[in-house]
């Protein structure tokens, strides 16, 4: 790591989470705003980023044209239809990219392998520190724990959200099925609510959904287990996670080798088991 300034390119800088990560950038003493992309489109393009983002002017216009520099990162939150396009430009560059998009393509993985082999690719689906840590330290608590403790998963998103479960409670769930050698197919359990429900079977990992009101996120995981149950939360209040996990990967990616990494890489968990 060195001390001079990591130049952060935006792709998706007119969306929620693009004028989240300009916001975060600018209140940054690491890196500097270098470009702002979306798409060519819809209003806002030739505006200034900052203005853009509700700040002053930074004298950067948003453009329709993503153009790496060698020495910057590409933080691409925005659509995953534009991610192969997108890639092959950091690819062509270069440049390492910080890949936020989620519902991403089979075949869109795949070049993201493939690209992964010349420039280095932080991808991830929740850039949270929190929730990397929370999905990570489940399976290593799951496997500790061992058969006689019950995994149940809770989890609260505001009412717009629109898939059920989240992609995060699935993904926490299958970290503890590959921890404790169960079958994430068939191990996870949706109908505790259902009338008709049978009793819980041992090995299950139950998974419960609410909705409502304006919950940016929450996960509660709950070994249980005669006598005694032990509880991990994390609770999300600001969006801005999303974005500072996204930068803190942007950084870390600047000199790193080409490779696809997980923000467990990011955060020097993933050698841990
Ligand atoms: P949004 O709809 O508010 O913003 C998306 C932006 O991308 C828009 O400004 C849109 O114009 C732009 N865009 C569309 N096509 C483009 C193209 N071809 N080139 C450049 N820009 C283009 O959405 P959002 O809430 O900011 O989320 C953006 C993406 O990030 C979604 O896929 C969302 O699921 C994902 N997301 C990921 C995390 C995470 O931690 N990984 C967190 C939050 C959101």
């Amino acid at each position: 790591m060195t001390d001079r300034l990591t130049p952060i390119i935006i792709v998706g800088a007119r969306g929620r989470m693009g004028k989240t990560l300009i916001r975060e950038i600018t209140i940054s003493d690491s890196m500097v705003l270098e470009a702002a992309v979306d798409r060519s489109s819809g209003p806002g393009l030739g505006m200034d980023a900052g203005r853009i983002a509700g700040l002053h002017d930074l004298g950067i216009a948003v453009t329709d044209e993503l153009r790496p520099r060698r020495s910057s990162v590409v933080v691409d939150f925005s659509l995953a239809q534009a991610t192969d396009a997108n890639l092959r430009r950091c690819q062509e560059a270069g440049v390492p990219l910080v890949l936020g998009t989620t519902g991403l393509h089979k075949t869109t993985r795949e070049l993201l392998r493939a690209a992964a082999k010349d420039i280095a690719i932080v991808s991830a689906a929740n850039f949270s520190v929190g929730v990397t840590l929370l999905t990570r330290i489940a399976g290593l608590v799951a496997h500790a724990l061992g058969d006689q403790w019950d995994a149940e998963l809770l989890e609260i998103h505001h009412s717009h959200k629109r898939d059920a479960p989240s992609g995060t409670a699935l993904r926490i769930a299958k970290s503890i099925a590959k921890a404790t050698d169960r079958d994430p197919e068939t191990s996870l359990r949706h109908d505790r609510a259902d009338p008709h429900a049978r009793p819980r079977e041992r090995g299950e990992i139950g998974v419960s959904v609410i909705r409502g009101g304006d919950s940016v996120g929450e996960h509660t995981l709950m070994f249980l287990t005669d006598g005694e149950r032990l509880e991990l939360t994390h609770r999300a209040t600001d969006r801005a996670i999303f974005a500072r996990g996204a930068l803190r990967a942007a950084r870390w990616v600047v000199d790193k080798p080409p490779g696809l990494y997980t923000m467990s890489d990011v955060l020097g968990l993933a050698g841990l088991s």
